[in-house]
C-alpha cells in the first residue's frame, strides 16, 4: 500500500505537491469513488484517476506459468473453472495471458500486465516458433508428416511451413509421440493440423515459447522473466 499523492507523482501527472493539491480539489478518484484525504493509502490493483483520466501505476511485469491441463487460458470463467490466474494470487498486478492454450493443453504460457507487449506476441506478422509434444492415436507417415511440414489446408487458409519430428512410435497402441514447431497461433491450430491429415491429438503440450522452456518448472508452477529473455521476445 502507497500513499495516494505518491502513487499519483509516481505515474508522472504531477509533482508530489500539486498532486496533494489536487486531492484537495476533489479532482482524485479512487475506485471509481473521490478521496480528498491526503495520505490515503491505495494497493497496486486500485484504479486512480486523476481529472477523470486514469492514471498508469502498475509496474510492467512479465511471467511464464507451466499451464496444467484443464485450466482456462483467461482471468476468470463463468462456469468457476480453474483460471491461469489463480497460480499468480500473491502478485498485486493484474496480468492476463498472452494468448491462449486450449482446456486442456498443458505447457508454457505467458502472462503480463503490458498491453503493447502482448499485442507486439500476438500479432499474426511475430514469427516467434513455438514447439509443441503431440500424443497423436495412430502411426502417421514420413509422407503425412512431410504435409504439415509443408503445410495443410484449414478451413482458415494454408498453414505456414512447420518443423516436424518423430520422437516415438508405439506399434502395439497404435499411438506416436511427435514434436511440432509452429509460428503461427491459431485457434487449435496443432489440433486441426493433424486432424486433417487423419490423425487427430491425444493429447498435447506446448514445451517452447521463442527461447524460453519450461525448464525447472513443474504443472501449476510459474515464474518471472529475466528482463534479457522479456528483450529476447522483443
Ligand atoms: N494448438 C492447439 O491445437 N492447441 C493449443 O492449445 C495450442 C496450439
Amino acid at each position: 500500500m502507497e500513499r495516494l499523492q505518491k502513487v499519483i507523482a509516481h505515474s508522472g501527472v504531477a509533482s508530489r505537491r500539486k498532486a496533494e493539491q489536487l486531492i484537495i480539489e476533489g479532482k482524485v478518484k479512487v475506485n471509481g469513488k473521490v478521496v480528498k484525504e491526503l495520505g490515503t493509502k491505495v494497493a497496486a490493483s486500485d484504479r486512480v484517476d486523476v481529472s477523470g483520466v486514469q492514471i498508469e501505476r502498475e509496474n510492467k511485469v512479465y511471467y511464464m506459468l507451466y499451464k496444467p491441463r484443464s485450466v482456462i487460458s483467461a482471468v476468470t470463467d463463468d462456469k468457476n473453472r480453474q483460471v491461469v490466474t489463480d497460480f499468480f494470487q500473491e502478485i498485486d498486478e493484474r496480468i492476463y495471458p498472452i494468448g491462449r492454450l486450449d482446456y486442456e493443453t498443458s505447457g508454457l504460457l505467458l502472462l503480463t500486465n503490458d498491453g503493447e507487449f502482448a499485442n507486439l506476441l500476438m500479432h499474426p506478422s511475430n514469427e516467434i516458433e513455438k514447439t509443441y509434444v503431440a500424443r497423436v492415436k495412430g502411426i502417421p507417415s514420413k509422407f503425412k508428416l512431410k504435409e504439415l511440414e509443408k503445410g495443410v489446408k484449414l478451413e482458415d487458409g494454408r498453414t505456414a511451413p512447420a518443423k516436424v519430428k518423430m520422437l516415438s512410435m508405439d506399434k502395439k497402441q497404435g499411438k506416436s509421440i511427435i514434436e511440432i514447431t509452429i509460428h503461427e497461433g491459431r485457434n487449435r491450430q496443432v489440433r486441426r493440423m493433424f486432424e486433417h491429415i487423419g490423425y487427430p491429438v491425444q493429447k498435447l503440450k506446448r514445451e517452447r515459447y521463442g527461447s524460453l522452456t519450461l525448464q525447472g518448472l513443474t504443472a501449476g508452477e510459474g515464474r518471472e522473466l529475466t528482463p534479457h529473455e522479456v528483450k529476447q521476445l522483443r
